[in-house]
């Protein structure tokens, strides 16, 4: 299938499963975000806590049951890179009438602040940097970003992607075939599911470290996006999370539900993992 006819197809059993990102048909509703990432939201970790143990599975496939689909992840980009520019971002100022590719829920976010956002496929990226049609461009980590070979076209390479802490993909099955299938069949595609979320994980975490050190021998230049700019980006995700909840119910819950996770899980982050990573991180950079 055409990569964002997945869920049509699965829904109406034309396929019988699929393998996608649930964020792709934000379209068809804003609440497909949280079974992917929402700005803002979890990381690799703590989504697995959400969608395992934290109740987050359960109330997506609620939500799910309406496609007729249900639902388990299938793999993690763990955190994503901010993207390239082609100049740098000093101030909020400077997003004003920037072209970015970049999609969904975050476009809407930027929007906010200035940022005419473009939706383009992959393979276009690159030309559209080069051709200066757009000035900025998010796609997902140094290992996928080396490959398009973005940095020939826009040198500063920015980071945190707010809007992507983690993207986990999707598998959606057909619910009535999903159902049809004895309990122990079910449980053979749970723990394969299982496998697939942790190895694409693991597979990122081996090889970005790698990619990101060929970057910058390639020229790449490492930003920070300045706190002034982070500060403006949450403000106005947090309006737009009050305008589409206060529309759609569904949207509301979850995100609701995975606010008070996250909020929790960072509750517990600052006191061992982020403390440790922390201290790893300047313990490594003295040597
Ligand atoms: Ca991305």
């Amino acid at each position: 299938m055409p990569g964002l006819q997945a869920l049509d197809a699965t829904q109406n059993k034309t396929v019988e499963m699929c393998h996608t990102a649930s964020y792709y048909y934000v379209g068809k509703d804003p609440t497909f975000a949280f079974g992917s990432a929402f700005p803002f939201g979890l990381n690799a970790r703590m989504i697995n806590a959400w969608f395992y143990h934290g109740g987050g599975l359960e109330l997506l496939n609620e939500f799910y049951k309406k496609y007729n689909v249900y639902m388990l992840p299938g793999g993690n980009t763990g955190g994503q890179m901010g993207g390239w520019f082609r100049k740098e971002i000093k101030t909020v100022q400077d997003l004003q009438g920037l072209k970015m590719r970049i999609a969904g829920i975050a476009g809407q976010i930027m929007a906010k602040l200035g940022v005419v956002p473009q939706q383009l496929a992959g393979g276009d990226i690159y030309p559209a940097l080069e051709k200066g049609t757009i000035d900025a461009a998010e796609w997902v980590g140094p290992y996928d970003d080396e490959k398009l070979g973005l940095q020939k076209v826009a040198q500063y390479y920015y980071y945190p992607g707010w809007w992507e802490g983690c993207a986990s993909l999707t598998f959606f099955y057909n619910q009535e075939k999903w159902n049809e299938l004895p309990k122990n069949y079910q449980a053979v595609l749970r723990s394969t599911a299982a496998q697939a979320n942790l190895d694409m994980l693991a597979n990122y975490d081996a090889k970005n470290p790698k990619a990101v050190q060929s970057l910058v021998k390639a020229g790449a230049q490492l930003r920070r996006f300045p706190n002034e700019m982070m500060d403006a980006c949450y403000k106005a995700a947090q309006e737009l999370y009050e305008e589409i909840g206060a529309k759609n119910p569904d949207f509301k819950k979850v995100h609701d539900h995975a606010k008070a996770f996250r909020n929790e899980e960072y509750l517990w982050w600052q006191i061992v993992e982020y403390t440790y990573d922390d201290y790893m991180v300047r313990a490594r950079s003295r040597g």
